[in-house]
């Protein structure tokens, strides 16, 4: 059905909706909302808390009145309740004032902020009490923000192709894929239902009933499309055949400690695979500090030796050049032959011309970079190797397949994701798995301490103390420089407060993801050389970063970040047999943020914080749909929806235990659906 026909939507909006590859009412229904608002309860003036969204019932204490300056139409009015009086402020809004007279009352939502003292609303929402009434309780779901559509537009759009399709849904379902017996089974609610469910949901229960329907789907898609790259790829024979140990050995006989049983094991494992003849589809897991790249470079040695390119990818460009830095160290000690190459986007044209040349020519087998390994144009003759370094951060559904590079090459993933075993078979059903369990023995285990802001002229001492005994330290803080949050630090100022509190001779430098690249490796560089004692640092340095000497990390604003995050960063420390520390500040110090961090105080094991991350995220982030990091699906929740998870993999299982190729008629709109969803790379 045309969008045009819907009511309100007229030839621009229709316009909007295209670009946003919206063509039809049907599709418009398939534009999802994020997430939802729920209408707080009301407050009384003197219980609103500054920073949070909230709704008060307030009357005027006097008419608007409206201002004109600095190219700005101010309107402000003052309101109060027997607790309190609240100033209300709106900009580029003059047509309200005829509304905000003396003695009226309103429900005011929007932000409370404080200002010279007095409490402030800016730019509310203005409802009768009935209205606000009658909205409570009832979700709104918020559309992702598009230039030119307000949520008001996408909302009345969509309610209207809902209303247009309630007497004959039959046009949807062609976007009913899920096979009928399994929605019986599972008792999925139907798509009409659902959809109507999502867009415009009665109460809380109802959006997320929906929800589980489409998570259900997503999941369905992502273990059909493992399960058959599975399927295809096992038995796939290779035309690499790794088997030249010399060079390899020799560089493990070059390490200057013995390698934990682990590492032994994950070698013995993925040797066995590169010299059998067969396709190699590997992950590799093990804690932060528990010395995948080892492994990962006796991978890339069996490659050369045997005579083909390898190459290894890494999430950002300062953790390829560390990897590059130190491979060209080994080359060097071992006197090989070889040459690496490092490939990121900061390149100049022509010296990736010339790289790609080198590359294509066969002249240079260990290619180290970010994505850009994999960027068009990029020809490997005989690229028998790709590994990927922190895999977790490439995102779920971009496993990359790089049989589109060269013919097939063996894959090994090295991933820290501390999640539970569980979600790793399934999250990883097409991969065979190998495991590092522990750490090198040597190692101490590293000592946390959760502070306050109070204390931390305390923690600056210990850190000092640590530098003066010849260590070094990173102080992570959130943001680069001051955006107008004062409660959260800046890597700029933070260096100018550190500089004014220590003694002169303290070596201080800064460090964050928007400076050129040529200014973070020579920082980096410096680090690793121990020619900066502090480093203080966005989390630029969160993954893979290794500065063994580094024996303490001071994390400030700890209440922002995720746990996994946090233990991720706490892995720059405790990388050598120094004893290291972790200090968390916590600036929220509330009792909700203390026992989410004490978790981390309490291990220095990531499985078992995922654990604790997983029964910590309660039903209160149930509605929290968009998802942070690198597990992103629009729907499911790899950690929320284990459960259902679990049944869809079995479904799929039998799927295609019952029609492999999903050629049989009840599988049609599946088949069809798979299709295009593998097509689109979504899970590559
Ligand atoms: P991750 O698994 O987090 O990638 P790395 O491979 O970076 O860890 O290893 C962390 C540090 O431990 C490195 O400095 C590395 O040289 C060192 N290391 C690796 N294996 C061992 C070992 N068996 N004994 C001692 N140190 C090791
Ligand atoms: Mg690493």
């Amino acid at each position: 059905m045309e969008l045009q026909l819907l009511k309100g939507v007229g030839p621009k909006t229709e316009e909007i909706f295209r670009r946003l590859g919206i063509h039809s009412a049907e599709e418009l229904l398939f534009y999802f909302p994020t997430d939802y608002l729920l209408y707080p309860p009301l407050r009384a003036v003197s219980e609103l808390r500054e920073g949070e969204t909230e709704a008060v019932y307030a009357s005027l204490l006097g008419d608007a009145r409206l201002f004109r300056g600095n190219g700005l139409v101010t309107l402000t009015v003052s309101a109060g309740d027997l607790s309190g009086r609240l100033f209300l402020r709106w900009f580029h809004s003059p047509f309200l004032k005829k509304r905000l007279r003396a003695g009226e009352g309103f429900v005011f939502y929007g932000r409370v902020s404080r200002f010279r003292g007095r409490l402030f609303m800016e730019q509310p929402k203005l409802f009768s009490r009935e209205e606000y009434k009658k909205m409570q309780g009832v979700p709104e779901p918020v559309y992702p923000k598009s230039a030119g559509l307000s949520g008001q537009t996408i909302r009345k759009a969509v309610r209207a192709a809902l209303l247009s399709f309630s007497e004959n849904p039959s046009p949807l379902h062609a976007f009913d894929f899920v096979p009928e017996t399994l929605r019986r089974r599972r008792d999925l609610p139907g798509l009409y239902e659902s959809l109507s469910a999502v867009h415009c949901p009665g109460s809380e229960e109802e959006a997320l009933l929906a929800r589980e329907r489409f998570s259900y789907e997503e999941l369905l898609l992502f273990s059909l499309a493992l399960l058959r790259r599975k399927r295809e790829r096992s038995g796939e024979r290779s035309r690499f055949l790794l088997t030249e140990r010399g060079e390899a050995e020799h560089f493990l006989h070059s390490l200057p400690f013995s390698l934990t049983e682990g590492q032994r094991e994950a070698i013995r494992e993925i040797e066995g695979e590169l010299s059998g003849g067969f396709v190699m589809n590997r992950l590799l897991q093990g804690d932060v500090g528990s010395g995948k790249t080892v492994v990962a470079f006796y991978a890339l040695f069996l490659a050369a030796s045997s005579g083909f390119q390898a190459a290894m990818m890494a999430p950002t460009e300062l953790l390829a050049r560390q990897h590059y830095e130190k491979l060209r160290e080994i080359l060097k000690k071992l006197s090989l032959p070889w040459e690496a190459a490092l490939l990121t986007g900061s390149l100049s044209r022509g010296e990736k011309r010339e790289l790609c040349r080198r590359i294509e020519e066969g002249e240079l087998r260990l290619i180290l970079g970010t994505h850009a390994l994999f960027q068009e144009g990029i020809h490997y003759p005989a690229l028998s190797l790709v590994v990927t370094d922190e895999q977790q951060r490439f995102g779920v559904l971009q496993r990359k397949a790089f049989s589109e590079k060269g013919s097939r090459p063996h894959i090994l993933l090295l991933s820290a994701t501390p999640i539970p075993r569980t979600l790793s078979l399934l999250l990883y059903q097409d991969m065979q798995v190998s495991r590092i369990p522990g750490r090198p023995a040597e190692r101490l285990p590293v000592k946390n301490a959760l502070i306050g802001a109070g204390e931390r002229g305390k923690a600056w001492r210990f850190l000092a103390g640590e530098c003066r005994k010849g260590r070094q330290a990173y102080i992570i803080c959130p943001m680069i420089e001051d955006n107008g949050e004062p409660e959260l630090q800046n890597v700029s100022e933070y260096q100018r407060k550190l500089r004014a509190f220590l003694p002169k001779d303290f070596r201080i430098e800064g460090l964050h993801g928007r400076m050129r690249a040529e200014e973070k490796e020579r920082i980096m560089e410096s680090f690793l050389r121990r020619e900066i004692d502090i480093l203080v640092s966005t989390t630029v340095v969160e993954v893979g970063v290794d500065v063994p000497n580094a024996s303490v990390i001071l994390i400030e604003n700890a209440e922002r970040f995720g746990l996994a995050q946090l233990h991720q960063l706490r892995g720059r420390v405790g990388r050598s047999s120094l004893q290291s520390y972790c200090i968390l500040l916590d600036c929220k110090n509330s009792k909700k943020s203390r026992e989410r961090l004490s978790v981390l105080v309490r291990s220095n094991d990531g499985f078992w914080i995922a654990e604790e991350d997983l029964r910590l995220r309660g039903p209160g982030e149930l509605f929290g749909i968009r998802q942070s990091g690198a597990l992103q699906f629009r729907f499911a929740d790899i950690y929320r929806d284990k459960e259902l998870w679990k049944e869809v993999s079995r479904d799929a299982a039998e799927i295609l235990e019952e029609d492999p190729g999903l050629s049989e008629k009840r599988n049609e709109k599946l088949q069809k659906r798979l299709f295009d969803f593998e097509g689109a790379g979504e899970v590559l």
